[in-house]
């Protein structure tokens, strides 16, 4: 029986040109992640799923650790074709290590012994081709980090798009101005996961605050759809000082930018902490729309978090989107993206209409292309 590594490793690709850079005789530089690792001859870079052989950095490819269909807003992406399906698809491995995972299974594998998730043999147009039988209007790499296998995400989205569809990231925005250069034709929404304003909080979960700082500015002057999600954990970023940083530095990125403040609850390797409350959350998001921020949304406790689901519009302060969860109970919207009251635009990347919401909850596509190894 092979082990997980070994089924990986054929499953590899020679990694995109834009994304390497030979620094000596028996080193390459890999840009795919913010760690930007010098790989030895024969070794792993951090995230364990990129390695050099014969003077090569090999890549995943061909396969995928899961599929699955979601509404748009579990992203969560509220500014985006609201309603819309949204199909799925990650591969395996992370470039961090964060105790609190949701995704511990595809993204830890190869880390964490415990963390076993048979890949899938998967084909681009097959994948593609299923997203549109299910009606979804968006494609997204998520569930291990995107960043570390951008090149597979990429030929998916080109296929994508060649099929009308929207593209998507869900990353920890762990990123480098090469990778993002890379990107940018082919993504048109991306989601980081601003995790803390904290360096000694981002080393411990094995990475670095000033990387994901960047990210955030260049895809905003990219011209990339982005929202921020903070994950609120009691006693690890939701002090009154690191929030005010926090909601200060995306003010003055812009503050358009969705900042979505989501409830913890007690996952993989953390368990020390309580669970977030609707309180903490409402708290943390007035931080927010006191520091400038327009659209501040409060998540995982659906019906708890008073009118902080909704989209209001900035300028007149009207709901314009009402949601309760994932649902979207009514939108008013005008085909233009605006305000129907006071007509002022609401930033995002709208639909000429609501088209209604498939699904509100995920569902597995159940892909019959799909042959798990
Ligand atoms: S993706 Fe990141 S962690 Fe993996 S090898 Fe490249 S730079 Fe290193």
């Amino acid at each position: 029986m092979p082990s997980l590594a070994e089924i990986l490793e054929v499953r590899t690709a020679p990694a995109a040109r834009e994304l390497v850079e030979p620094i000596s005789k028996n080193r390459i530089r890999c840009y795919a992640c913010g760690h930007a690792c010098p790989i030895p001859e024969g070794a792993v870079g951090v995230c364990k799923v990129r390695f050099v052989r014969d003077g090569v950095l090999h890549v995943p490819w061909g396969y995928v650790g899961g599929v699955q269909c979601d509404p748009v807003e579990k992203k969560p992406f509220f500014h985006a074709r609201p309603g819309a399906l949204a199909f799925s698809f990650g591969m395996l491995g992370c470039d961090l290590h964060c105790s609190y995972c949701q995704n511990w299974v595809t993204s830890q594998a190869l880390r964490d012994p415990h963390a076993v998730a048979p890949p899938l043999d998967a084909d681009p147009d097959a994948l593609v081709a299923e997203a549109r039988r299910l009606g979804a209007r968006i494609v997204v790499s998520t569930y291990n980090e995107p960043l570390i296998t951008s090149e597979w995400g990429v030929t998916i989205f080109k296929a994508a798009r060649a099929a009308g569809l929207m593209t998507a990231y869900v990353s920890n925005g762990n990123g480098t101005p090469q990778v993002l250069d890379y990107l940018r034709p082919h993504v048109d929404l991306y989601k980081v996961d601003l995790k803390s304003f904290d360096d000694r909080h981002y080393r411990s979960l094995g990475g670095r605050l000033d990387p994901i700082l960047f990210t955030i500015r260049r895809l905003h002057e990219m011209g990339i759809w982005m929202e921020l999600v903070t994950l609120l954990i009691p006693g690890f970023n939701d002090s009154e000082d690191e929030l005010q940083r926090m909601t200060a530095y995306i003010a003055s990125v812009s503050p358009d930018i969705p900042w979505h403040v989501t409830a913890f609850h007690k996952d993989y390797r953390m368990n020390d902490p309580a669970n977030t409350t609707p309180e903490m959350l409402v708290r943390a998001a007035e931080i927010g729309q006191r520091n400038g921020l327009r659209y501040v949304y409060a998540g995982n406790l659906p019906g708890r978090v008073g009118d902080l689901e909704h989209t209001k519009c900035h300028g007149c302060r009207r709901v314009v989107i009402e949601r309760y969860g994932y649902f979207i109970q009514n939108y008013r919207l005008t085909p233009d993206g605006a305000c129907p009251d006071c007509a002022t635009p609401i930033p995002g990347r709208w639909a000429a209409g609501f088209e209604g919401q498939i699904a509100s909850s995920p569902f597995l596509p159940g892909s019959r292309r799909l042959r798990t190894l």
